[in-house]
């Protein structure tokens, strides 16, 4: 039998035993080593259930979409298919899967090259498919994890440890992300775009944020400020990120109150504004601190951290925000493929030289999947990972 964590519904994970699958040609199974908790995973516990597409979390499921394993068992055909760069895997090979299967036939498979989640009939690992399904395994807080003949999985180098290793599934967010962000750039003007020295302000210090604060600064960025909502946890965590990530992040920001928080912001731009915003909070509020701290003409914000529909909308003035500031707003969800081999490669280079395992503040074996879910809601913690084995 396999253990695994299973979220019922929102607030309620236990831990299961399934039957071990048997594979076919095409399938594999893979030995999960780590994975990790996500917003996304938070907010199916809290009961925010919208994913993209307005598909609604099918419980119950087992969580769990970045993930490191090693390979179990694999199918004849499976060895020579399922890894994304053409390698030939066997049993052994520790590879992370992406999370989103594509069916590989419709029209968005067949010419949005690189975002698979975007595929009209894809499900993904952790959050859209119920282990109601034969045969069960789709997520990665578990054991054993099936593998989809559909999936593509990255051989991970010899030389990234598992525990950097899974987190390549929030690096390959903030490559999409930083790679939309430098697409059209006018470096003449000073508008739009991203490009180095620019001053760069994430909103959220948690793993993404701390994630895409680590993207900045190997891409170049001037000065990275991390600002955190005044809360008492975003206090643990801005503490811990001057601590370990000194020569990440140059400023730490962590008030309650919206307005003092922009002042502050602005303040510590010489009065200017940000050129590039990175919105990585989940709270869609967090859109207007972002416009307001953006240089007053053609700064960018990317909108990552709200990807889970929670309901709610905002209000702002388009006309001084948007229009006047001349703001572009870049939207992102998911990630591109080549994510996942460019995050490969920014671990091997900087892990010497930015401590990437320190993201992880804590790992919790399966049967403590309740306290580890806790933790990273309280907050308390950067990135959270499950230890399934
Ligand atoms: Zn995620
Ligand atoms: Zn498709």
């Amino acid at each position: 039998m396999v253990k695994a964590a299973v979220m019922v519904k929102p607030g309620v994970l236990e831990v299961r035993e399934f039957p071990k699958p048997e594979i076919s040609e095409d399938e594999a199974l893979l030995k999960v080593e780590y994975s990790g908790i996500c917003g996304t995973d938070k907010h199916m516990y809290l009961g925010e259930l919208v994913h993209p597409g307005g598909i609604v979390t099918p419980f119950p499921i087992i969580p769990g979409h970045e993930i490191v394993g090693v390979i179990e068992e694999i199918g004849d055909r499976a060895r020579t298919r399922l890894e994304a760069t053409g390698v030939e895997l066997k049993v052994g090979d520790r590879v992370v899967p992406v999370c989103d299967v594509p069916c590989g036939t419709c029209y968005t498979c067949r010419f949005t090259y690189g975002y698979v989640a975007w595929c009209e009939r894809a499900f993904s690992y952790g959050t859209t498919r119920s282990c109601k399904e034969k045969p069960h395994l789709y997520g990665g807080w578990s054991q054993l994890m099936y593998i989809h003949p559909n999936t593509l999985l990255f051989k991970v180098p010899d030389n990234i440890p598992p525990e950097i290793a899974v987190l390549t599934e929030p690096f390959a967010v903030a490559y999409g992300a930083f790679m939309k962000a430098m697409q059209p750039c006018s470096p003449v003007l000073d508008i739009h775009g991203y490009s180095p020295g620019d001053t760069v302000v994430i909103l959220g210090p948690g793993p993404i944020g701390l994630i895409h604060a680590v993207m900045a600064r190997i891409t170049g960025a001037g000065d990275i400020i991390i600002v955190g909502a005044g809360s008492e946890a975003d206090e643990w965590r801005v503490n811990y990120i001057e601590r370990e990530f000194g020569g990440v992040v140059d400023y730490t920001v962590n008030i309650k109150n919206p307005e003092e928080r922009v002042r502050e912001v602005l303040k510590l731009t010489g009065g200017r504004g940000a050129d590039l915003v990175v919105e990585c909070a989940g709270v869609p509020e967090a859109i207007v601190d972002g416009l307001k701290m953006l240089k007053s003409k053609g700064g960018t914000l990317l909108v990552v951290g709200v990807f889970i529909d929670v309901g709610r909308s905002i209000e702002f003035n388009p006309a001084t925000l948007i229009s006047h500031k001349n703001t572009r707003i870049i939207g992102i969800s998911n990630h591109p493929l080549q994510g996942y081999e460019r995050a490969f490669r920014i671990m091997r280079k900087y892990a010497s030289r930015i401590p990437i395992h320190k993201i992880v503040t804590h790992i919790f074996p399966l049967e403590r999947v309740k306290e580890a879910m806790e933790t990273a809601i309280k907050g308390k913690a950067i990135k959270v990972l499950i230890k399934p084995n």
